[in-house]
């Protein structure tokens, strides 16, 4: 099954989570075999990661973003385990700081998007400022409404300097967010991680969903789009995600990253050593002469 498909937001069209089975795991998967798959999309993100590096010329952003419990330090620790902590970075976005919040809302966000070569992950991000700071009406609606415009001509300009952006909403449904309440209540190493906030923040399920909806319709376009992935089921939650970062091709302005695996090299290749793992040719090193074999379709 492809996920990229199935759970695309397309572009203009209108978001409604409640038509949106949170407990879906697909056709035919099971958690036991999804645990192999999961494993191959990992390995596969672990060699597209070795690409952006060894290339330097474009880079990855993925925005994840959801309701408390949904699963976002999950996916972090499952998904990204298999990426070089050498040009993979997570930022968490919390309430502003004094600082942050005396300049514009992009910018503490721009200053944590990924250089040439680089992966990096947003544990929540510039959308809080058109979910949380709406829901608390932490801003007037004149200033929040315009945010989408602004969210969209950013995310723009990223790609066009070869930044791919892929945005991720972890769907749970509000059962499985106070079953996971109870848990990390329940168990003494997980207490950490629930708050009297958290409580009081189910209370506002509706209008976050609102907001939600409306952010997602809005901000979902070709070169930064959202993806809804069903997430009360954790492994089906990897499964996804994983398989969606996994057979994305980078997008580099005007020349896509499938294309420069293809580029035909200019030198012949020594012979000597493996370029870069997955690279079905055998070059002297990376780039020496153009080889970027490790490019084959998804
Ligand atoms: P957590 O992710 O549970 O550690 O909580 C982080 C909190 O910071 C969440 O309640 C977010 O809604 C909040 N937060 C993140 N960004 C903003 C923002 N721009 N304005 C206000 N609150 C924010
Ligand atoms: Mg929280």
């Amino acid at each position: 099954m492809n996920y990229r498909k199935k759970f695309l937001v397309e572009p203009g069209a209108k978001v409604r989570l409640s038509k949106i089975d949170a407990s879906y795991t697909g056709k035919n998967e099971t958690h036991e075999k999804a645990l192999s798959k999961i494993q191959a999309h990992i390995e596969r993100m672990d060699k597209l990661q070795y690409l952006l590096y060894a290339d330097g010329s474009q880079s990855l952003l993925v925005v994840l973003q959801a309701l408390d419990a949904a699963g976002k330090d999950g996916v972090v620790r499952h998904v990204f385990s298999g990426m070089n902590p050498q040009g993979t970075f997570v930022f968490g976005f919390k309430q502003p700081s004094k600082e942050e919040a005396a300049h514009d809302f992009l910018w503490r966000v721009h200053s944590r998007t990924p250089a040439k070569g680089e992966v990096v992950i947003f544990n929540r991000s510039h959308y809080e400022d058109v979910l949380v700071v709406r829901v608390h009406k932490l801003v007037p609606r004149s200033v929040w409404s315009k945010r989408y415009d602004l969210i969209n001509d950013f995310e723009t300009m990223l790609s066009q300097n070869g930044t791919t952006i892929l945005k991720f909403f972890l769907h749970i449904s509000p059962q499985e967010q106070l079953a996971r309440f109870k848990q990390r209540l329940d168990d003494a190493s997980r207490n950490w991680k629930i708050s009297e906030s958290d409580y009081s923040e189910r209370e506002l399920w509706p209008q976050y969903v609102e907001a939600y909806e409306d952010a997602m319709a809005l901000t979902s376009t070709k070169h930064a789009p959202w993806y809804i992935i069903p997430a009360n089921h954790k492994w089906f939650r990897n499964l996804a995600v994983s398989q969606i970062i996994a057979t994305t091709r980078p997008r580099a302005s005007g020349r896509s990253a499938t294309n420069v695996g293809r580029r035909k090299p200019t030198r012949s290749h020594s012979g000597k050593a493996e370029c870069c793992p997955g690279c079905s040719r055998r070059c002297a090193a990376i780039g020496s002469d153009g080889c970027r074999g490790i490019w084959s379709p998804a």
